[in-house]
């Protein structure tokens, strides 16, 4: 392979693999999710295949899995898929093979949408997606190696992509866009860090315009977004770096070091046929009846990004805000209810929350959903802002309160005196007696420092704890400060 550095492009496919939020393991009656939990502590005969158990599948992994194969634009939900055993000898194995799935998989086909920098979107195609039990984990630990069963039987769904990723920010923004449609579908809670959403990596280079396909690495135990962009970049300039040298690319396993940032040679890769795949004699077929099977199409919510689309047709929202607010579901969901109870106003509802209840929620490190202010005190605190009933800054100063106490914010303004000083005849007394106070200003200002009103309207501000209507308060102000030039 020969050419410049510019011409060549990196060619990319992700493999996947999804821990699914169920409340129990895949075969067993253990809890799934075991994260901090002391080492095998969370195991039963079944997870850590003591002889004479059996399997029993777990009907909301199916449900997930189905969920998530669906929001993937699969061509076709099997009505019949079979387990497999992937046999292979691993300490973390107990029972010496992986129960997973092959030949007849849950679904065939589908695509993620990726949505590219030129507002185009590309379809990442899906070649496999399966349901599979996790191993347990091998832990290094003082020279010696610990073994820990609890992840064993956990439910996962494997997904691999075609090699349709073009750069190491590609790469990233599919994983981000993955994260994003497992918690919307609330599938898998994604935690990357956690091992809820694992990723390995295969990466080749070619010359652009080559359609076929050279030898690629395969990267594996990357535990962050970041750490995949970055050990992906790594791999693209090492690769490009040998071709330039007149060196093949070999098809190694490379493990990411987090700690220092390198990639490391690891085993060389089992090929299929030593997994000696066959039918799992344990597990009956899963039959998905018709009926069911579209009740669960049906039931699959508005996708991202077809709500984002929605979001700056039915409601005119710039893209950005439509993109932020529909980053996850709840915000997506608390801002239309906002808009209703609002009736209308969708672009000063977007802004509050895109500027306020965004920081709200950060602080309180909270999803909308979980925030005590409601979507219709949000609208009424709005209204009032509107109606001048108080000014912008007091509603603003509402929205932590109502967060802290969950009260009625119309409540609030009435029991607190809140409005805003409405009588005209209470905001001339203050902003004369502030005139009359400061000389000096007024002279300043008088002689064309005209930019002093900002302060003049400050001062009237502060004596009136933030109530005045700003506006009204700089008219009122220009208008005694000029009269008084007049006499
Ligand atoms: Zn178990
Ligand atoms: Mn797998």
């Amino acid at each position: 392979m020969k050419g410049t550095m510019s011409e060549i492009e990196a060619v990319i496919g992700l493999e996947t693999h999804i821990q699914l939020n169920t409340r129990t393991k895949i075969f067993c009656a253990c809890r799934a999710d075991s994260w901090g939990a002391d080492p095998n502590t969370n195991i039963c005969p079944v997870c850590t295949g003591l002889p004479g158990v059996l399997p029993v599948p777990n009907q909301a992994v199916i449900d997930k899995a189905v969920r998530l194969a669906a929001a993937m634009h699969v061509d076709e939900i099997r009505p019949l898929s079979y387990f497999a055993r992937k046999n292979y000898f691993y300490p973390d194995l107990p029972k010496g093979y992986q129960i997973s799935q092959y030949d007849e998989t849950l679904a065939r086909g589908g695509h993620l949408d990726l949505p590219m920098p030129d507002g185009s979107v590309r379809h990442v195609r899906i070649v496999k997606l399966h349901q599979e039990e996790d191993a347990g984990k091998t832990v290094h630990q003082g020279g010696r190696r610990l073994i820990d069963f609890n992840r064993c039987g956990v439910p996962l769904v494997e997904m691999v992509t075609a090699p349709d990723l073009r750069s190491a920010d590609e790469a990233a923004q599919y994983l981000i866009r993955l994260r994003q449609l497992l918690r919307w579908l609330e599938v898998s809670d994604g935690d990357m860090e956690r091992g809820q959403l694992r990723c390995d990596a295969n990466v080749s280079i070619r010359p652009v315009g080559f359609e076929g396909l050279n030898p690629k690495t395969e990267i594996k135990n990357v535990n962050s977004i970041e750490n995949v962009r970055a050990a992906i970049e790594k791999e693209i300039e090492r690769q490009k770096r040998e071709v330039e040298a007149g060196r093949r690319i070999e098809a190694w396993t490379l493990e990411w070091d987090e700690d220092t940032g390198t990639l490391r040679k690891m085993r060389s890769k089992e090929t299929e046929a030593d997994y000696r795949y066959f039918r799992e004699p344990d597990l009956l077929p899963v039959r998905l009846e018709a009926g069911w099977l579209a009740a669960q199409r049906a039931a699959l919510p508005e996708l991202p990004l077809e709500r984002k689309a929605r979001f700056i047709a039915q409601y005119g929202l710039p893209a950005y805000d439509a993109e932020i607010l529909t980053e996850e579901r709840t915000l997506s969901e608390y801002f239309e209810a906002a808009v209703a109870a609002r009736g209308g106003e969708a672009k000063s509802v977007s802004n509050w929350m895109m500027n306020d209840v965004l920081r709200l929620m950060r602080e309180r490190g909270v999803l909308a959903g979980d925030l005590k202010l409601r979507p219709q005190h949000l609208a009424s605190i709005l209204r009032m802002v509107d109606e001048r009933k108080i000014t912008g800054s007091t509603g603003k100063e509402l929205l932590a309160r109502v967060e802290a106490g969950g009260q009625d914010p119309e409540t609030l303004v009435a029991a607190e005196g809140l409005g805003q000083v409405s009588d005209e005849g209470a905001l001339r007394q203050v902003a004369r007696r502030i005139v009359e106070d400061n000389p000096g200003q007024v002279e300043a200002y008088r002689k064309g420092k005209v930019t002093l009103i900002g302060w003049f309207v400050g001062q009237v501000m502060r004596q009136t704890g933030g109530k005045a209507d700003p506006q009204r308060t700089r008219a009122v102000l220009e208008e005694i400060l000029a009269a008084g030039t007049d006499a």
